[in-house]
């Protein structure tokens, strides 16, 4: 019999999101898991109930101009939210071998999809453009002041090249500033080690979490909203 789920293997798949076959037969095979699953699941489904989690949505939120794709999104966003305070602290972030990748990954925000900006207006127009050095995927995360930590961009394929867009349009909505940290690596990225590894780095003394550091494998850019 192999091995029970990992807790990150549970943290994916309570999140809704892919795991590998192997991961996937063992549950189906194994009762103690499917209730360790259900058990993580009841947990965020308790912690959705935190009005905070509403108000932090609100933030960036995906240009409405799709609503065909916004509730497959949405359910995996708020999920991930919930996610933040289960995994805190208590996972390590799985990783090739950081140290050795190669050139500069890169994170900007582009304003009507081609001048990167660190500041914005209220209503502008945003989209996620990255540079992977050579990784095939990145998902993105935003940082608040209190370091709260937010999926901003699940994992997501990429194409190589110095500043290529991914993921939809974000409308900005009324705010303070935001860190945005891109993490790449393979697909699919661990996105709930990757939150933890993040809020670590958040948490570490700085003037703010908006100044931390990113993370070994993530680039990181800033955005001011201005009213
Ligand atoms: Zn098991």
């Amino acid at each position: 019999m192999a091995e029970h789920l990992s807790p990150l293997a549970l943290d994916t798949l309570a999140a809704g999101l892919p795991v590998e076959p192997a991961a996937s037969s063992h549950l189906a095979g194994c009762a103690e898991c499917r209730v360790r699953l259900e058990a993580l699941k009841a947990e965020r489904a308790a912690l959705l109930q935190a009005p905070r989690f509403k108000a932090l949505l609100t933030q960036l939120e995906p240009k409405t101009a799709a609503p065909r794709t916004l509730p497959r999104w949405a359910p995996v966003l708020i999920a991930l939210a919930a996610a933040l305070l289960v995994v805190v602290g208590t996972r390590f972030l799985p990783r090739d071998d950081g140290t050795t990748l190669k050139g500069q990954q890169t994170v900007e925000l582009l304003k009507d999809g081609q001048t990167p900006v660190t500041q914005a207006h209220v209503g502008d127009k945003l989209t996620i453009a990255v540079g992977g050095a050579g990784q095939r995927a990145v998902a993105a995360f935003t940082v608040d002041d209190r370091g709260e930590v937010l999926e901003l961009l699940p994992s997501t394929p990429i194409a190589a090249g110095a500043q290529v867009p991914v993921g939809k349009v974000f409308e900005v909505t009324p705010g303070g500033a935001l860190a945005v940290f891109a993490c790449f690596g393979d697909h699919p990225l661990p996105m709930a080690s990757l939150r933890s590894e993040i809020f670590r780095y958040a948490m570490r003394p700085k003037k703010t979490p908006l100044d931390a550091e990113p993370p070994p494998g993530c680039a990181k850019t800033r955005l001011e909203v201005l009213p």
